[in-house]
């Protein structure tokens, strides 16, 4: 017997059709080069419908990919929900991938437009050559930058603005659940990127997840405020779920100082915040004296939450980090680090222990850690290593149009993260390490995520970041390099004495030196593969 309910389709036309309906008075508040803008969700919503008329217009193709090339800001709202509803495919292109990864990804999408910032054309304008599908760029003007009198290869250039006062607000209808709503590609931190393409079905559901209160919790009362890029992984779900909940969205657009942040955490009473470890390292001295009190929770994932940078949140503002962990493949969030109720009476050192866990994955999506070759799970004792295996309705079954598919994928459909992790009683997974990354010692693996964890304990160092480093006994020994504090100094032999009796003596890095900043990849996580070919070649100090 089949139930009798509704064929509902789960699309993003229904999370834009409740905001329009629902919250016409809440608020898309953007900040600009000139000042801080501010729409209601009402002249939002009508600006996206006319924005579905310029598509049509333009004449993008039924399902043609509409890139974007912008900052987080409500004109990007915009087109995140225009091009879906009208059938079409957003593309978000990161801005800060290498100049020839853009090329791949434009011309891999087949991108017939692309939208972008007036701040950006000076990145965007030497690509276009390059990019052979692409016909119009529309221009949005966000009050710095220069538009170029031409484009290359007949490509028509246009104003947002301009476009969009010639256009009449627009239906939207999108029937098919499964249909492609918006494609992101990986941030290549191996290899070429790999294009993901997400539904309007996972999308739907990725939003549900990020409003549960286990999840990300996103209500109505909230002010959210993305800072992780909307070019990166959807900005975490935080735009969809901001649009479905009714909140207020603060945008930061282009100026993503530590300053800038702070002072809109502030001034613009935001309640979520959320952003990779390294925007919240820089945060943090700049709350200090202000007023946060709006501030509930700070949503932070990317790369590994440092216990340290959790804490001294905790310590100064009262609030610790809620680490998340996800990947562009599932949309991206999948896990959150929540202390479970029947922990409530561990200490705070234990509960610290556990908000720097992935933590467990949301309702309507499953991780798993298992042996990658039996696929058996590993004993769930904290110290079996496994990998991280991912499925949900907002996970990824295949990349598009990549032969590197059929190696990311298990047999029964589970996504291999390429991440090393355990498990434990409670279900909650720690990362070791990715699988690029970790130290092959001996045979053995040592975590390059737990030495940078303590070694960013260390009250001097601001930064630490482990690799590899060839050694003809061991295979591989690791080199921690560090970067020390604003005004502090300290040596080699202060931090191998800090760590001993917190890691297993094998553990121990066979140097250590000092950096001026750890390179960072396109979306601000450390970068090793920059520093792997910085060090290589280096020389141990032999024991
Ligand atoms: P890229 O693979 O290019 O970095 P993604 O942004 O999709 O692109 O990154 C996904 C990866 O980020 C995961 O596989 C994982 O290694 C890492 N990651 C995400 N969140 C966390 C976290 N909370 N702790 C540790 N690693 C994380």
């Amino acid at each position: 017997m089949q139930g009798l309910m509704q064929d509902y389709p789960l699309t993003i036309v229904a999370i834009f059709d409740r905001a329009e309906k629902l919250f016409p008075d809440k608020s898309v508040i953007t900040s600009t080069a000139t000042g801080i803008l501010e729409r209601s969700y009402a002249e939002w919503a009508d600006r996206t419908r006319r924005l579905g008329g310029v598509l049509n217009t333009l004449g993008v193709s039924k399902d043609g990919r509409v890139a974007t090339f912008g900052w987080n800001t409500s004109n990007h709202l915009e087109l995140y929900f225009a091009a879906p509803n009208t059938g079409r495919i957003l593309h978000t292109l990161n801005i800060r991938l290498f100049a020839e990864q853009l090329t791949y990804i434009a011309n891999h999408a087949e991108d017939e437009v692309v939208f972008v910032d007036r701040s950006l054309t000076g990145l965007l304008w030497p690509l276009l050559d390059t990019f052979v599908t692409v016909r119009h760029v529309i221009v949005m003007d966000d009050g710095r930058g220069e538009v170029p009198d031409s484009a290359p290869h007949g490509i028509q250039i246009h104003d947002y603005e301009v476009l969009l006062a010639a256009e009449q607000p627009v239906g939207f209808h999108v029937e098919d659940e499964w249909r492609a709503a918006s494609m992101c590609y990986t941030s290549g931190t191996t290899g070429n990127p790999k294009g993901v393409v997400y539904s309007h079905r996972s999308t739907y559901l990725h939003t549900m997840g990020a409003l549960m209160a286990d999840g990300l919790g996103a209500r109505e009362t909230d002010r959210i405020m993305p800072v992780v890029p909307m070019f990166h992984a959807n900005a975490w779900g935080l735009a969809h779920a901001g649009v479905a909940a009714g909140a207020d969205l603060v945008l930061p657009g282009p100026d993503m100082s530590p300053t800038a942040l702070a002072t809109l955490i502030e001034t613009q009473r935001v309640t979520i915040a959320a952003g990779v470890p390294t925007i919240w390292m820089g945060v943090l001295p700049e709350l200090k004296g202000r007023d946060i009190s709006a501030l509930r929770t700070i949503p932070c994932g990317g790369s590994a939450v440092p216990r340290a940078l959790s804490e001294a949140y905790r310590e100064q503002t009262g609030m610790p980090i809620l680490q998340a962990w996800g990947m562009t493949e599932t949309s991206p969030v999948i896990s959150v680090a929540h202390v479970k109720s029947t922990l409530a009476n561990a200490t705070e050192d234990e509960r610290a222990d556990m908000r720097a866990t992935i933590g467990r994955p949301i309702f309507g999506s499953e991780i798993r850690v298992v042996d990658p070759v039996t696929l058996e799970p590993v004993p769930a004792d904290r110290k079996t290593q496994g990998e991280l295996q991912a499925a949900g309705g907002w996970v990824a079954k295949s990349y598009y149009n990549d032969d590197r598919s059929p190696e990311s994928f298990t047999e029964d459909g589970w996504l291999r993260t390429g991440d090393v992790a355990t498990t434990d009683e409670h279900g909650y997974a720690r990362i070791v390490d990715r699988t690029k990354d970790v130290v092959k010692s001996g045979g053995e693996w040592i975590s390059t995520v737990e030495l940078e964890n303590e070694i960013m304990a260390h009250p001097k160092v601001a930064e630490a970041a482990v690799i590899g480093i060839p050694h003809p006994r061991w295979d591989e020994r690791p080199l921690a390099c560090v970067v020390a504090k604003e005004g502090e100094e300290v040596s080699k032999a202060e931090i191998l004495s800090f760590l001993e009796g917190k890691i297993a003596k094998w553990w121990m890095p066979d140097d250590v030196v000092f950096v001026d900043e750890v390179p960072k990849t396109s979306v601000g996580k450390f970068s090793k593969r920059t520093l792997r070919e910085k060090f290589q070649g280096y020389v141990l100090p032999t024991a």
